[in-house]
């Protein structure tokens, strides 16, 4: 008998099968409990099996949720409905569990006996906080089906294969803190209750998919998370009350995020969205969207509810509002680009109203006549009906004569007014309107002034036609 305890800090079990680490059998390193073939590892399935029945006796029977340093082998299989003895209904029902409710009815349902290696005969249950605070999975980690009463703990992990949390039950904040997943990672057909799930400092290296994910009062964070090379990013079908990405490094192949809603608080923080495809979101209920010092290259937005679009709602960003117009741009999607377009005038009009006229006189300028002659290219009515006016003023001052000495009462006046041919000038008008004619006509002081005012007018004209119909 070997009695000696574990090298390992502070680890009181024995040391297990004589190892030259010392190590006890949550702490040894298990570099001779497999054999790689073809990149694959296989198991000595007596070890494996010695490991998790130990797990289950020292640690899960007596409610010790703390692996802190242990090294995975691979999980145990679930097993079949064979072994089970499950009638093929019972075994679907295991199988294709479809919604929560069926979670807590597995969980208290005997027959599943042997479903979940953490625990047997009994509630698949964690009461307590969970920790495994620098842990190895050197092999597939899977932990679906659980019910997390408390926190859940991953710091300082890494983890060698695919994991596996689904049909979960968050009551309360799980958090991965400076994880580094090697493989895939699947987090589907879960609840979150009251809790926060954050990626922490967190690195993906390949696929990560998100999916189907319901919520009452509970947050999505992803802060300083890195999405490698060869990642592929998948979030989809999640409701969420809070969604907080901060200092998001996207290096990824391909990320989307497919039927996101966002109930009540959005904030993308220092961060480059580079790439990312949104499809079908909705942020319509959003009180206030944060998007501070966020950037959106090549971004793709397909179908999003913004809501309203306005300067309190997304705290008067002209910047963030340009991007989001120039990314609708790129995909020709003129209707949303413009309701961008509109917040962005109203941030720059802000912005400008807080200038001094000294220094931004010719600001001040342009936009006020951008805003007068075709309200920032929205409307391209406006600089035609701006052209005629400008027109007849300047014709008006030009060649319509009045001999004032002459008008001894408004009787007069008014005669010489009605005795006026219009029709005549009005023809004239738009002979001297018209931007082709460039036959100087009177005054070459007004006529130079005339056409400037003109180009300015037709310019903005085409623009605004551009803005509504281009593509
Ligand atoms: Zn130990």
């Amino acid at each position: 008998m070997n009695n000696r305890k574990c090298s390992h800090n502070s680890c009181n079990y024995e040391i297990y099968d004589s190892n030259k680490e010392q190590k006890c059998i949550f702490h040894c390193s298990k570099d001779d409990w497999y054999s790689i073939q073809n990149g694959k590892k296989f198991w000595n399935e007596e070890k494996v099996k010695e490991f998790w029945r130990r797990i289950r006796e020292e640690k899960v029977t007596k409610k010790d949720y703390s692996f802190l340093c242990f090294v995975f082998p691979k999980f145990e299989k679930y097993p079949n409905a064979k072994q089970l003895n499950l009638d093929s209904k019972e075994w679907e029902l295991v199988q294709g569990i479809k919604n929560i409710e069926s979670i807590n009815t597995l969980i208290l349902d005997d027959k599943i006996d042997g479903i979940n290696f953490w625990r047997r005969n009994s509630q698949l249950v964690f009461e307590k906080d969970v920790y495994f605070d620098g842990s190895k999975f050197l092999d597939g980690a899977n932990f679906d089906k659980i019910r997390f009463e408390k926190k859940l703990n991953f710091i300082g992990c890494e983890f060698y294969g695919d994991v596996f949390l689904r049909y979960i039950s968050f009551n309360e904040d799980a958090i991965f803190t400076a994880v580094t997943f090697n493989d895939r990672v699947f987090i589907y057909k879960s609840e979150l209750i009251n809790s926060t799930f954050t990626f922490l400092d967190t690195k993906f290296n390949s696929r990560i998919v998100i999916k189907n994910l319901t919520n009452k009062n509970s947050k999505l964070n992803f802060d300083y998370t890195h999405f490698l090379e060869n990642s592929i990013v998948f979030l989809s079908e999640i409701e969420i009350d809070y969604l907080h990405i901060q200092n998001l490094y996207n290096f990824s192949e391909n990320f989307r995020i497919t039927n996101l809603k966002v109930n009540n608080d959005l904030k993308i923080i220092d961060t480059n969205l580079n790439n990312i495809e949104f499809t079908n979101n909705d942020f319509s209920s959003i009180p206030i969207i944060t998007f501070k010092g966020a950037s959106f290259d090549n971004v793709k937005f397909n179908n999003i509810k913004w809501g309203s679009i306005n300067l309190k709602r997304f705290g008067s960003n002209r910047d963030i509002f340009r991007q989001i117009k120039h990314q609708y741009d790129q995909q020709s999607n003129i209707i949303d680009a413009n309701k961008f377009y509109s917040a962005e005038m109203n941030a720059y009009k802000k912005e400008i109203k807080n200038e001094k006229w000294r220094t931004h006189w010719q600001d001040k300028i342009i936009f006020c006549l951008s805003r007068i002659s075709s309200n920032f290219s929205k409307n391209f009515f406006l600089p035609v009906f701006c052209l005629f006016i400008s027109s007849s003023l300047f014709y008006l001052i030009s060649f319509y004569k009045l001999d004032y000495s002459k008008i001894e009462s408004f009787n007069v006046f008014s005669n010489h007014i009605f005795s006026t041919d219009w029709k005549l000038i009005f023809n004239e008008i738009l002979l001297y309107a018209n931007p082709f004619n460039t036959k100087l006509k009177g005054s070459a002081l007004l006529w130079i002034l005339h056409k400037s005012f003109s180009t300015y007018f037709i310019y903005q004209f085409v623009v605004a036609l551009r803005r509504q119909t281009k593509r």
